[in-house]
């Protein structure tokens, strides 16, 4: 098992993210992506945390059984969301008790069911990280948003909190984006304002056009119009998959190229596309 800042000290990461199964058939389903991805030999896996609380104890199950039965590395997602000190001090104990070494602090954001609203003693991701930093055994990440955070006063605003967050963090991860530039924007933007700590890129490729676009609405990504236009037209799922894994392929290219420290594949817990993209990029799998 390890830690994600060591293995970033080391080279480039490849990772996978999961978030935890909801019925028995969606569990299967994850099952079996869990097992054709651990073939490309990940450097870490992560899982996210959902605002609900029994969809809080599947994040534990999930992330608690895969350092337990299998050779990835997990890491789990925590948000602020509806946490006190105590909530955090508790679930932090389970996981150092389970060797989970790896913990991505988010904001989250406020649960859509009212029966899900509970007090919080954190604002924002910092505190979380703050607290992490106490505990001493965490390697820490946080979430970056190459086109700014949707509730952001300013990009500018925006880019000086996370320079303040990833400054006490260790790594950080994007939010899915389309094209390039935005990466190396960040990037560059977080330069000059002192910060150099590893940045990985999220990757999401099209596998269903009207998923992502909605998902794209709501995380403030541009969808650009050539893909957009590559697609109107596009009946065939397979046809959209194929489109939509090439898009992803050249983009991890032009990542990589940027000098990206590692790619993060967002799979919506299926492995075809990422399978594909690992292919078509010539990354290591192993035997
Ligand atoms: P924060 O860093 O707290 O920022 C939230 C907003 O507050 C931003 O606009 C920021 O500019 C602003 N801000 C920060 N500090 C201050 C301050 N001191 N004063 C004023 N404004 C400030 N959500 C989930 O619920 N579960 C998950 O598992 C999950 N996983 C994710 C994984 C990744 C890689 C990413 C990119 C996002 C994930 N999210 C998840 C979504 C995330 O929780 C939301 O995007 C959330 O709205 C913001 O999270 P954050 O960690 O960036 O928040």
């Amino acid at each position: 098992m390890a830690r994600i800042t060591d293995l970033l000290a080391h080279g480039r990461t490849f990772s996978f993210e999961f978030f935890p199964p909801k019925s028995d058939a969606a569990q299967l389903s994850l099952g079996r992506a869990i097992a054709e991805l651990e073939t490309l030999s990940p450097s870490f896996v992560s899982v996210t945390y959902g605002a609900g609380g029994s969809t809080r104890e599947r994040t534990r199950d999930l992330v608690t059984w895969m350092r337990r039965e299998t050779r990835i590395s997990p890491m789990a997602h925590l948000t602020c969301v509806g946490h006190t000190h105590d909530d955090i001090a508790e679930l932090l104990g389970s996981y150092t008790e389970a060797g989970i070494e790896n913990i991505l602090a988010l904001g989250g954001d406020s649960p859509t069911d009212p029966a899900d609203m509970r007090p919080s003693d954190y604002t924002y991701a910092l505190d979380l990280v703050e607290h992490l930093r106490e505990a001493d055994n965490f390697s820490i990440g946080v979430a970056a948003h190459p086109e700014g955070h949707p509730r952001s006063e300013s990009r500018k605003a925006d880019r000086y909190f996370l320079a303040e967050k990833l400054d006490r963090a260790d790594f950080a991860i994007t939010q899915f984006f389309f094209e390039a530039h935005h990466y190396v924007a960040l990037v560059e933007e977080m330069a000059a304002l002192g910060i150099n700590k590893p940045i990985i890129p999220g990757i999401m490729p099209v596998t269903n056009r009207g998923q992502v676009q909605r998902m794209a609405e709501l995380s403030g990504a541009a969808f650009p119009e050539a893909l957009a236009k590559k697609l109107i037209d596009v009946e065939d799922p397979e046809e959209v998959r194929r489109i939509g894994v090439d898009a992803a392929t050249e983009l991890c290219t032009e990542l990589l190229s940027a000098g990206a420290p590692g790619l993060h594949f967002y799979t919506l817990n299926r492995s075809t596309a990422t399978r594909e993209i690992y292919a078509n990029l010539d990354l290591p799998v192993a035997l």
